[in-house]
């Protein structure tokens, strides 16, 4: 009956929670180890130019060697990252790291002038008050100009922190960093909302350009964002393009950038660098 019925769902559920608890649990523990034991590996995946895919950059994405599940996604321990309050000692480590390879890469003369390497920052980075010193010193470093670096915020982010953080973001900029807003498109943002963000770059959402093509609704909203933003004088950055039509649909739309499995996935520095930075097709 249905007492017995609303018992069963409820122990169910007790129990599936119990499991997903345990598992955080562990996660929560590991994690907080797996910098300092050198678990953290940045992928890379390249960001080409939709007209002919030619590289015009990458983004610097983090995974989790772990030494027991292997390759562990950031889908799997960003938020625990967040909720746990590391998530700005991780993103540190992921901007020290990109930074540190793209010297690397500068100095060997395999990464071109024009090309901007994207890392992915949470909003609460943006915050800290010496952000633009270290950032600065990072990049004295390393020896890298501030033109081949982009940081990507997602969309959602200023939804909470608006004011304060658009100073940063201006300042950053005035030193000649990029900045994108990342998955565009999912937030709530108004138009009225969004020329006021003094970015330059415009990531759209992976999830309309899945549904572009068979989704009227979906298409709809790509031409739209694919106007306004063009109208507001920001560069467009598509998501996850999986195969040719998506492609040449966004191309003709006036797209500039895109990135995704048609190109290529993100990939380790070395297979990164052998396939798309120091092949013979590439000079
Ligand atoms: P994102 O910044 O929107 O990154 C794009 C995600 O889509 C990546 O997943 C990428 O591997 C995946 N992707 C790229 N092309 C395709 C495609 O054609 N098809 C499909 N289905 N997926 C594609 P990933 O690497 O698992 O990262 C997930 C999210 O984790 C990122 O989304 C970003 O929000 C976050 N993240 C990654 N690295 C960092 C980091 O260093 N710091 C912070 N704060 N967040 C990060
Ligand atoms: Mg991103
Ligand atoms: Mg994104
Ligand atoms: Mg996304």
């Amino acid at each position: 009956d249905a007492k017995t019925d609303g018992r069963n769902r409820f122990a169910v559920y007790t129990t599936e929670m119990r499991r997903v608890n345990d598992k955080t649990f562990v996660i929560q523990t590991e994690l907080a180890q797996a910098i300092e034991q050198q678990q953290l590996r940045l992928f890379f995946q390249p960001k080409c130019r939709l007209s002919d895919g030619v590289l015009m950059g990458a983004e610097a994405l983090v995974r989790w060697q772990h030494p027991s599940k292997g390759l562990v996604l950031p889908g799997e321990f960003i938020s625990v990252a967040e909720k746990i309050g590391l998530l700005v000692a991780l993103d540190r480590w992921v901007m020290q790291e990109a930074l540190r390879q793209l010297g690397e890469w500068m100095a060997a003369g395999w990464w071109q002038v024009g090309w901007r390497l994207s890392v992915n920052q949470n909003v609460v980075d943006l915050q800290h008050p010496n952000m633009l010193e270290n950032l600065q010193n990072l990049l004295n470093q390393h020896q890298v100009s501030a033109c081949a670096l982009e940081l990507e915020i997602t969309e959602d982010a200023f939804l909470h922190h608006a004011p304060e953080q658009l100073d940063r973001l201006i300042q950053l900029q005035s030193l000649g960093i990029s900045v994108a807003i990342d998955d565009f498109g999912t937030g709530y943002s108004s138009l009225a909302y969004l020329r006021k963000l003094p970015v330059s770059v415009i990531k759209i959402d992976q999830s309309f350009v899945s549904g572009m093509l068979t989704n009227e609704t979906d298409a709809v909203l790509v031409h739209t964002i694919v106007d306004m933003t063009h109208n507001l004088g920001h560069t467009l950055v598509a998501e996850g393009i999986e195969d040719e039509s998506q492609r040449q649909h966004l191309a003709c739309l006036g797209v500039e950038l895109g990135q995704g499995f048609l190109f290529d996935r993100a990939l380790s520095a070395e297979i990164f660098a052998a396939r798309w930075l120091a092949s013979p097709a590439q000079s």
